[in-house]
């Protein structure tokens, strides 16, 4: 398979840990045949200094005429301190995001055995988690009307969705059901809210098209409680856009750390895969960074953008022996793990890499 693949690192650990991505991509082609091209583009705080763009022209064009982007994150601390600064790396994001047309954000918390302890849940409980979400991006409270009355009395947010949006992203987590367990389920609040209602009505019209899959519908306050409760009950969960943003982070805390997950934008054209975390300058430039979550993303973009399962199991399958080995980041690793154990960025990707 030939594939054209765009790197973005952007700021901070972003750059320290895509190149593991990369690496491990790399590896995939050389081991199972396949041909990827990459190339690499700016963007963030990087771009900012750069050319005064947080998005040049040169990486959004780069970025369409991909197969795919493995991006690092972006951010860097000076604007934390200047909310009011009008040039910012976010904004890149955000304009990406709207050029390429990503409506559906998926979010897999897949747990390793050997990290049940990182999490503040009980194993027992936590053991076999393996949850897809599927977040809705483009409408929902973000995107509807906001008012706000002169004397500061009265405030609204119009909470709206047009049929087509809930289609697009239900078709595509059935789709993904059928490659996993063939379960999935819709959260919504379809008990109080209209715009649920559609959702719902859409949901059991696009279930008739995948009788092989199961279909389960419920409430998004039981969704949150039976999420810490009982995560295993979960395969792909559908939701819409607010009650994905809630849901996702809960649910990012039943597999301990941030370095370790790893999230895909996908719309009809090239999709964005990148880790959960952030650009973390705390920790930039010193070869602490956790690189499991870039490899991780490029597992989903092996699996997701170019349907090849068994590539992206060979990834999930190396990092999975480098953890059994016993090998952590500083991130992950807890109070028995020794120190001859505790690596840098550069050494755990090593690591994998040799696994693979
Ligand atoms: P941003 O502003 O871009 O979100 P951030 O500095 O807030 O970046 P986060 O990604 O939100 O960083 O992460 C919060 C903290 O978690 C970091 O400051 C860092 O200490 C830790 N962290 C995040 N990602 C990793 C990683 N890959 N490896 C190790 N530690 C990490
Ligand atoms: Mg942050």
């Amino acid at each position: 398979m030939k594939k054209n693949i765009l790197i973005i690192p952007g700021d901070g650990i972003g750059q320290e840990v895509t190149t593991w991505g990369k690496q491990v991509l790399n590896r995939i082609a050389e081991k199972y045949n396949h041909e990827f091209i990459f190339d690499e583009a700016i963007m963030g705080h990087t771009a900012i200094e750069a050319t005064g763009n947080p998005l040049p022209d040169e990486t959004l064009e780069k970025a369409k005429a991909s197969d795919a982007i493995l991006f690092g994150a972006i951010g860097h601390a000076k604007y934390d301190n200047d909310p009011s600064a009008k040039v910012r790396p976010e904004q890149g994001l955000l304009k990406i995001r709207k050029e390429l047309g990503l409506y559906a954000n998926l979010r897999p918390i897949l747990l390793f055995d050997e990290l049940l302890d990182a999490s503040s849940l009980k194993p027992e409980v936590l053991r076999g988690t393996d949850i897809l979400f599927f977040r809705e991006l483009t409408g929902d409270v973000y995107f509807g009307e906001k008012k706000r009355n002169e004397d500061n009395t009265f405030a609204s947010d119009l909470m709206n969705y047009h049929r087509y949006e809930v289609e697009r992203i239900t078709r595509k987590a059935y789709d993904a059901a059928r490659t996993r367990n063939k379960k999935l389920c819709s959260v919504d609040k379809a008990n109080v809210l209209e715009t649920s209602r559609l959702w719902r009505e859409v949901v059991q019209e696009i279930a008739k098209e995948y009788p092989d899959v199961e279909t389960e519908h419920m409430f998004i306050d039981n969704a949150a409680m039976q999420l810490v409760k009982n995560p295993k009950k979960f395969d792909v969960v559908l939701t819409a856009n607010l009650f994905g943003d809630i849901l996702t982070d809960e649910a990012s805390q039943i597999a301990g750390s941030m370095g370790m997950l790893a999230s895909a934008s996908i719309g009809d054209g090239t999709g964005f895969f990148e880790p959960i975390h952030g650009s973390a300058h705390d920790i930039a430039g010193q070869n602490k960074a956790n690189p499991l979550a870039s490899i991780l993303s490029a597992a989903l973009m092996l699996d997701i953008a170019f349907g090849l399962q068994d590539e992206a199991k060979a990834v999930t399958n190396a990092v999975s022996e480098t953890l059994k080995a016993g090998w952590r980041t500083g991130d992950i690793a807890n109070s028995e793990t020794a120190a001859d154990k505790i690596l840098g960025t550069e050494e755990m990707g090593a690591k994998v890499l040799e696994f693979l």
